[in-house]
């Protein structure tokens, strides 16, 4: 175990919780260590959900795991170890070369793997682990921002909880930062575009609806599609923003879609979470559909399950409210939350629809066939409708039609269209 000289008072410079050092100290430790071991890793570890721990348990629940987690990290040898956020460690191992990387960083794991006691409940925590590798050269601070660069990456759902600083990432957050940085003036120039994907019925191939997703037409980098600035917007707030706009936009789009159509179209818009902390939707999208002079019951809103999951009574009113209104609430994305099936009982939910997760090779695959079986199943008995997402081969469509699935999505049907494209498609469609 390394044993680090202290100058001042350990107070001064390690955190009375978990007797790690503080940033300064760390900062130190690892001006140090690089000096005199060449090789050193630096990694920055975060508790995931830690905020939820805290808020269930109480606080004292969450000090004493805070403080057990720093003795299993301090349980690995030849660590040395900094507090650097209300959830976040530091750590900093030597290695004897550079290809020992992914070892060390197995051996900072292991002792998180097992549970951890809150309250007298065995819990099993999430980590998510960035890290980077130093020489003699290194600048300590620099290796602490490329070990949040990594931590940051480590935290998108791709990277299972785990990523090396590399100049690519480096890149993708720069990029990130240069994004965030645009969205303020692109949200008052308007420089977003809705464009539309058909729903169809998988019987007779007619179009049903169409779901608005946005893209942001940015002066440099070109077409944008959502995932790359939706969770952005949401950390800056500027979701609240775009959303009402993409109400208005897919709203004044289902009047000009319906006008004269006997059988009209739907046309559906996602909503954040967020939007829903931020205002009263129900109020709102009433204000925007009158404005629009729309029917609600031309309009859907596509939720995701983490908002149904968080619900409160007033969520429950707000959704009561749209669907008292004519408006149809969408479950997206079903199946790849958290999936508590309790929300179903308790709220007016009108469609259903299963993640590409669960229709892709659908037809080579009897365990996917059973679970969407099951979900078509519940929404039949439920009284909602069950939309099938991200279709590409006709396989899979005749394997959803097999099941039972009454309408889907995706791009053997049709890709999202801008909306000259969109009508053309639903003439064809109809003739
Ligand atoms: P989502 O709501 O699940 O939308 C479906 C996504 O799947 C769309 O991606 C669509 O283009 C894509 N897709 C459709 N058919 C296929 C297929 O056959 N194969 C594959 N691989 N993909 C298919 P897109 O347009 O990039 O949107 C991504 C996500 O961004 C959306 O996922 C939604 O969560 C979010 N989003 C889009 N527009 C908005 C918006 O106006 N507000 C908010 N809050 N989120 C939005
Ligand atoms: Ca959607
Ligand atoms: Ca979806």
């Amino acid at each position: 175990m390394l044993t680090l000289k202290t100058d001042g008072p350990p107070s001064d410079r390690s955190d009375p919780l978990t007797g790690a050092a503080n940033r300064t100290h760390f900062v130190e430790c690892i001006g140090r260590l690089i000096q005199s071991e060449a090789i050193l890793l630096v990694a920055k570890l975060d508790i995931r959900r830690f905020h939820d721990i805290n808020f269930s348990y109480g606080y004292d629940a969450g000090d004493r795991l805070l403080a057990e987690i720093a003795d299993r990290l301090r349980s690995v040898s030849g660590t040395v170890i900094g507090r650097l956020g209300a959830n976040e460690f530091g750590i900093a191992v030597p290695l004897a070369a550079e290809s020992d990387a992914a070892g060390a960083v197995e051996r900072i794991r292991n002792p998180l793997r097992h549970v951890f006691d809150v309250n007298g409940r065995d819990i099993k925590l999430a980590f998510a682990l960035g890290y980077a590798v130093g020489t003699a050269d290194s600048e300590p601070i620099t290796l602490i921002r490329n070990a949040g660069v990594a931590l940051h990456e480590a935290k998108s759902p791709h990277a299972r909880g785990i990523s090396v600083f590399s100049a690519e990432t480096d890149e993708k957050m720069r990029t990130r930062m240069q994004l965030t940085e645009d969205l303020g003036s692109a949200v008052v120039d308007r420089e977003f575009v809705l464009h539309f994907q058909p729903k169809v019925r998988l019987d007779t191939g007619a179009i049903i609806g169409v779901e608005g997703l946005v893209r942001w037409e940015h002066p440099v980098q070109g077409l944008l599609s959502p995932d790359r600035f939706i969770g952005i917007a949401e950390d800056t707030g500027h979701i609240v923003e775009i959303g009402h706009w993409a109400l208005q936009e897919a709203a004044r789009f289902a009047k000009r879609l319906n006008a004269n159509r006997a059988h009209p179209v739907r046309v559906a818009v996602n909503v954040s979470p967020i939007e829903f902390q931020h205002h009263d939707m129900a109020e709102l999208v009433s204000t925007v559909l009158k404005q629009a002079g729309v029917d609600p019951d031309w309009m859907t809103l596509e939720l995701t399950e983490s908002l149904f999951l968080e619900s409160s009574a007033n969520h429950l009113r707000t959704f009561r409210r749209l669907r008292d209104l004519g408006v149809d609430l969408a479950v997206d994305d079903f199946g790849t939350g958290y999936s508590s099936l309790r929300y179903l009982e308790a709220f007016p939910v009108s469609e259903i629809k299963i993640d590409q997760a669960f229709t892709r090779d659908l037809h080579a695959n009897s365990r996917r066939q059973a679970i969407v079986r099951a979900v078509i199943g519940l929404g039949r008995d439920l009284g909602s409708m069950v939309t099938a997402e991200g279709v590409e081969t006709t396989p899979e469509r005749n394997a959803l039609r097999d099941a039972g699935c009454w309408s889907a999505q995706g791009y053997l049907f049709s890709p999202p269209l801008d909306e000259r494209a969109l009508l053309r498609f639903v003439e064809s469609n109809a003739s």
